[in-house]
């Protein structure tokens, strides 16, 4: 595994002299500095949200509070904002919905989500909401090691969906953009051989997918020397990044946002002690339990589900939106100096099961997958059958396999027996070949349900 310069926040051989902290007066403030900060946002977004958000006054007015200030103090009396919550406000006043805080002028940028659980919704941005994303993204990709004098290609498309805003915090950052877009891997392959980027933004399943073609073809590319991934998680998972580190030369590291809030709010800086919180001063974010949703304490060890209300955003601000990733939250002093709080994705609440009592993540499936490389590709995931949160074992699990695989008997039994051995639980692999698994570009679900 590649390792970082101790105790700073460049990547391993950057000898660059900048600071790597982008906004140092933010990044580093204790608890009760950035309380004081948020506390100052809160009470105008407070003013904006009575003012504005039809959605929020009734949803507020239901809980039975008033237009008095609830300070973020005691942002727990506040009901909580989940997605289907929010596609309801939109459809009640489409496009933009009873929660558009602004006159439909206002709105200069509209982004679209994927409707995995659903029909597309919209995202509406203001000229300040633009910023302010920007602002956000351009702290956690500076985070992640990204500086100016490096030149990236972006594997996000412009639109519909929200990581198009990178585009935004590369040109602040100030690096030299390759522009490309999802699924492309001939042209990325190009630009490596060709030496025309350094550092590559892409879904870790993508970057999988190269490093398993680098590898058939026996090539070794120089060029390369930093992938940061987003939008799904695998950049996280060791087996994963160590694959795609020991084939590509590069270092990994993840960033990760949600569409909702900011596209990019946390971002991993080379110490990989998990991800930092980069929405100071803009969002305000808070951990629950996650069965019960009472209040929990951001300290190191804590698991739990991370809420997230806006503190300045106009056209569609939220109020204690639940993310739906549960998260475990480090700890100890990390070498960059941040001194926001940092995290580590466990996986999606709606991804999580349980066998015999005992909650399963996809995720550590995919841990266990990925140990049998090169003979899997390292994608897998679970089929469900139905809304159950129980699976009876054997857990049927699909893992793909390169197109072409000679029939590789023992395989199947050996990721069985490896499942029961570090998960405790029986399962039963059907391995698929590439062409039957789907993309390899777009966000892989670790579910399938039938
Ligand atoms: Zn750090």
């Amino acid at each position: 595994m590649k390792a970082a310069d101790q105790a700073t926040g460049r990547l391993p051989g950057d000898t660059c002299d900048r600071d790597w902290i982008w906004d140092r007066e933010v990044e580093t403030e204790d608890h009760a500095q950035a309380l004081a900060r948020g506390e100052a946002a809160w009470e105008q977004q407070w003013r904006h949200l009575m003012e504005s958000s039809a959605f929020y006054r009734r949803r507020f007015g239901e809980a039975g509070i008033g237009p008095d200030l609830v300070r973020l103090t005691d942002i727990s009396r506040l009901p909580l904002t989940s997605k289907a919550d929010l596609k309801e406000a939109i459809d009640e006043l489409p496009p933009f919905g009873t929660n558009l805080c602004v006159p439909e002028e206002r709105v200069k940028r509209v982004y679209q989500t994927s409707g995995t659980s659903g029909a597309p919704s919209v995202l509406a941005l203001t000229p300040g909401d633009i910023e302010m994303w920007t602002t956000i993204g351009t702290r956690t990709y500076y985070t992640s090691g990204i500086h100016d004098h490096h030149s990236v290609l972006s594997t996000f498309g412009a639109g519909p969906f929200v990581a198009g805003h990178t585009y935004f915090v590369l040109a602040r950052i100030g690096t030299r953009v390759v522009p490309l877009g999802p699924g492309d891997a001939d042209r990325v392959l190009f630009g490596m051989r060709a030496g025309i980027f350094d550092t590559l933004l892409t879904t870790p399943s993508f970057a999988q997918y190269l490093a398993n073609r680098l590898e058939a073809g026996g090539e070794h590319v120089k060029s390369l020397a930093h992938i940061v991934t987003g939008g799904e998680p695998g950049g996280g998972i060791p087996a994963v990044r160590d694959h795609i580190e020991s084939v590509t030369g590069a270092f990994v590291n993840e960033v990760m946002g949600i569409g909702d809030i900011a596209p990019s709010l946390f971002g991993e800086c080379p110490g990989r002690q998990g991800m930092h919180f980069s929405g100071g001063g803009h969002v305000w974010a808070e951990l629950v339990h996650p069965d019960s949703r009472e209040p929990m304490t951001i300290e190191p060890g804590a698991i739990g589900e991370l809420a997230y209300t806006h503190l300045t955003r106009e056209a569609h601000p939220v109020v204690r939106f639940l993310g739906g990733d549960l998260v475990e939250v480090h700890g100890g002093d990390c070498g960059c100096g941040r001194a926001t709080f940092r995290m580590r994705i466990i996986g999606r609440r709606d991804d999580m099961f349980i066998v015999r009592g005992v909650n399963v993540y996809p995720s550590a499936i995919l841990a266990v997958v990925a140990r049998f490389r090169p003979r899997v590709t390292g994608r897998a995931r679970v089929v469900r059958k139905g809304a159950n949160v129980s699976v009876e074992p054997p857990v049927p699990i699909e893992v793909e396999i390169p197109d072409g695989a000679s029939a590789d008997a023992g395989l199947k039994e050996e990721i069985e027996k490896a499942v029961r051995a570090t998960l405790t639980f029986r399962c039963r692999v059907e391995l698929i070949t590439e062409s039957g698994f789907g993309e390899a570009s777009y966000k892989t679900r670790l579910t399938r349900k039938t």
